[in-house]
């Protein structure tokens, strides 16, 4: 049986599968399943108020579930299949469960572009509820052998390539008239405002989710993270951008041409690398990133990652 196959039946049975997609891998369940919804929640440690996003095959699936205002319709015809997610209001009548909304009366949708994702869509009756398939709070996983460390054989894992973009998709709020930014990505603020030529506000989607201030600390490794870094402290190592003059014997450069798209690629990879060096590192120093284009969203992860846990 080929692996779209055994995640068909799995999915079926109320069992989690995590996937490739270009953004992160996902860990997905049957959305209309609780029980099966349930068990994301409860493998990832996630809290139950945090919606997940569903994963659908194109915007005709997505308008069964979703109801699209005409800044929605035209950011899915433009962007889908594609690292972006709409959040609209969701459609009365639906099969949903309400785990996956955590009861809001808006859904978060999105169509990935990856060819394993999109098979399985297109084979699996129902939408599949899917947020990245890493423990709640850590470092979000772009390879396979990063679901593999973490839920082991817990999980059944559809191996695929690294995903090609590495961060969470831009989440963007088309619940109401006004357009807001929820999450910044690989697609910009400044992308969605020109795409549609007006200006788009930004919220935290703990804002959007009414859980105020519940999830900064997040995409963390277990080691602290220091931001901006312009030296290298004893015991600490470097992640690095583009050519600088620093150095560390335990250091990996996001992208010694300077290449932001490069870098948003190797991000989650390189922290979780330099999280399991064995020697007597104690801290990742972080060099600057330009935060311009897609460097917004990869300083708005790093940010998340050097909040101190307690937080
Ligand atoms: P993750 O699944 O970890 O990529 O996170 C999904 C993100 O989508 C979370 O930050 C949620 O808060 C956000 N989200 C999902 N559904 C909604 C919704 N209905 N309204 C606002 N944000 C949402
Ligand atoms: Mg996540």
């Amino acid at each position: 049986m080929n692996d779209i196959n055994i995640a068909i039946t799995t999915l079926l049975s109320g069992e989690p599968v995590a996937f490739p997609t270009e953004t992160v891998y996902g860990l997905g369940a049957d959305c209309t399943n609780d029980q099966a919804v349930e068990k994301i929640f409860l493998l990832k440690g996630r809290p139950s108020f945090n919606p997940l996003i569903i994963h659908v095959l194109n915007l005709d699936t997505a308008l069964k579930y979703g109801e699209f205002n005409r800044s929605a319709l035209r950011l899915a015809q433009s962007f889908w299949p594609g690292p972006l997610t709409l959040v609209v209001p969701l459609r009365p009548g639906n099969n949903i469960s309400q785990r996956v909304t955590a009861g809001l009366e808006t859904i978060a949708i999105r169509v990935p572009n990856h060819p394993v994702a999109l098979e399985l869509l297109r084979r699996y009756p129902n939408p599949i509820a899917a947020p990245s398939a890493n423990k709640s709070g850590y470092v979000s996983p772009t390879k396979h052998e990063h679901v593999r460390n973490e839920f082991h054989d817990d999980v059944f894992i559809i191996p695929g390539d690294q995903s090609c973009i590495g961060l969470e998709s831009t989440i963007v709020d088309c619940s109401d008239e006004e357009v807001a930014i929820l999450r910044p990505g690989f697609i910009t603020k400044t992308d969605i405002e020109n795409f549609l030529d007006m200006p788009v506000s930004e919220k935290s989607s703990t804002e959007a989710i009414k859980a105020p201030g519940q999830l900064k600390h997040h995409y963390s490794p277990s080691l602290p993270v220091r931001l901006n870094a312009n030296n290298v402290l004893p015991n600490e190592a470097l992640l690095t951008f583009g050519s600088n003059e620093l150095t560390s014997d335990v250091m990996l450069n996001l992208s010694p041409t300077g290449n932001l798209d490069e870098a948003a690629t190797n991000l989650f990879d390189f922290l979780r690398a330099l999280d399991k060096t064995t020697s007597n590192i104690n801290q990742i120093a972080v060099a600057a990133i330009p935060n311009i284009g897609v460097g917004l969203a990869i300083n708005e992860r790093l940010q998340r990652a050097a909040t101190p846990k307690s937080d």
